[in-house]
């Protein structure tokens, strides 16, 4: 019997998931541990904002779990974003390589920087920048100068490239950097969906220049809103905390500022609530990689869809689990996630191209195959380390 994709995928689900009562979420935040007692104290310190101990506890769980040698806690990770890329010497009116295939937000911290968004494909394997495609790309389209890579059609200086560690699952990070190093080009990673995942066992976000975390309420830890800037250079690090808190000297009682800058400090009570959420993090790894197992040897013995498993070299935190069309088809696609969403269970497809936003339309962009196939074909299951604590009650 030849069965429609959409009954494919909805047996796989019921095979990991049971049958829905309600709507089985695409990822939901957990709050079990020490949250409620974090953030009491903090409200009982009255230390909610800009000043109090959490922000530094945070800053040093994030750096002991990273390896990063300094961690500055920012209001979210389009914040780190922003600021990351001006420390890493993006300029108006350069531009900066990202994957087409990306959050928005990645994009609208290189335009908030003035920069412009050049748009670069994405691998088959990693789902993130393709590094050998970028090499051959780059030796068509840009060429060295003594200011740094200078695109050829636009005239502009190329002075960064974003690899983003899509959906957790690390970039080959030791080919991109060898592209990277070779054309001077200063890398920021978007780890905002990768905490808990390494490369060659190290931690994503530490490869570049400086790396970014986000812990909006959908990622793997959250702080309700919030973000981190990891870096192993210290002077980098203390004009990332300077730039990102108004850029104040000390002082006991006087505001001198030396430059424009941001208010873009996390809150203490954010903070808080991520100390917390850092204790869980184990925990959440080890039912999340749980559950991608399930998911794997579910959809192994299906036909027509592939489980997208961790790359080569990585240990991927299994943020949000995907499964792959074997054969692209948007209509497909859209069946699948009509159906499914019908039955309780909330997929999402992947993020529509950046270059097909209308505000980014007209920036340049590499010739793009295996994202326009990436795109036709992703479908995001839901993936909340919660689950595994509700399967028994849920088949
Ligand atoms: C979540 C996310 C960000 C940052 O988002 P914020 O909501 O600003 O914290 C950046 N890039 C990617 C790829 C993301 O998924």
């Amino acid at each position: 019997m030849v069965e429609s994709l959409d009954q494919v995928l909805l047996q796989g689900l019921r095979e990991v998931l049971g049958t829905p009562k309600g709507m089985i979420a695409l990822h939901e935040p957990e709050f079990t541990g020490n949250e409620s007692a974090l953030v009491q104290d903090c409200l009982d310190s009255t230390f909610v904002s800009s000043v109090g101990k959490y922000v530094e506890q945070f800053e040093a769980a994030l750096a002991e779990y990273t390896g990063a040698k300094h961690v500055i806690a920012v209001v979210n990770g389009t914040a780190a974003l922003h600021i990351a890329l001006k420390l890493a010497g993006v300029q108006s009116q350069d531009e900066v390589l990202l994957p087409a295939l990306s959050f928005v937000a990645t994009a609208n911290a290189v335009s908030h920087s003035g920069a412009v968004p050049h748009f670069v494909d994405s691998s088959l394997d990693t789902m993130g920048i393709d590094p050998i495609a970028l090499a051959e790309y780059l030796s068509a389209t840009a060429e060295p100068t003594s200011d740094g890579l200078r695109n050829r059609h636009t005239g502009r200086r190329i002075a960064a490239i974003v690899p983003m560690h899509t959906y957790g699952h690390p970039v080959d990070m030791a080919t991109l950097m060898e592209v990277a190093n070779r054309h001077k080009l200063a890398v920021v990673e978007d780890a905002a969906e990768s905490l808990g995942s390494t490369y060659q066992g190290r931690h994503t976000g530490t490869f570049g220049k400086l790396g970014t975390l986000s812990f909006n309420g959908n990622k793997i830890i959250t702080t309700g809103g919030g973000g981190a800037i990891l870096t192993n250079d210290t002077e980098l690090a203390r004009h990332a905390k300077h730039l990102t808190t108004t850029a104040k000297r000390p002082h006991r009682w006087e505001f001198f500022h030396d430059e424009v800058a941001w208010n873009y400090r996390l809150p203490n009570l954010n903070a808080a609530l991520g100390c917390a959420q850092m204790e869980r993090l184990p925990d959440f790894l080890a039912r999340k990689r749980e559950l991608a197992n399930r998911y794997q040897t579910a959809f192994s013995r299906l036909s027509g869809i592939r489980f997208v498993a961790e790359p080569v070299q990585s240990r991927s935190n299994y943020w949000l689990n995907t499964v792959q069309l074997e054969v692209p088809e948007m209509n497909i696609r859209d069946q699948m996630l009509a159906a499914t969403n019908a039955a309780g269970y909330q997929c999402r497809p992947t993020w529509i191209l950046l270059h097909k936003l209308p505000m980014y339309t007209d920036c340049p962009h590499a010739p793009l195959p295996v994202a326009e196939q990436l795109e036709a074909s992703l479908i995001n299951l839901p993936s909340s380390a919660g689950l595994m604590l509700r399967i028994g009650e849920l088949a």
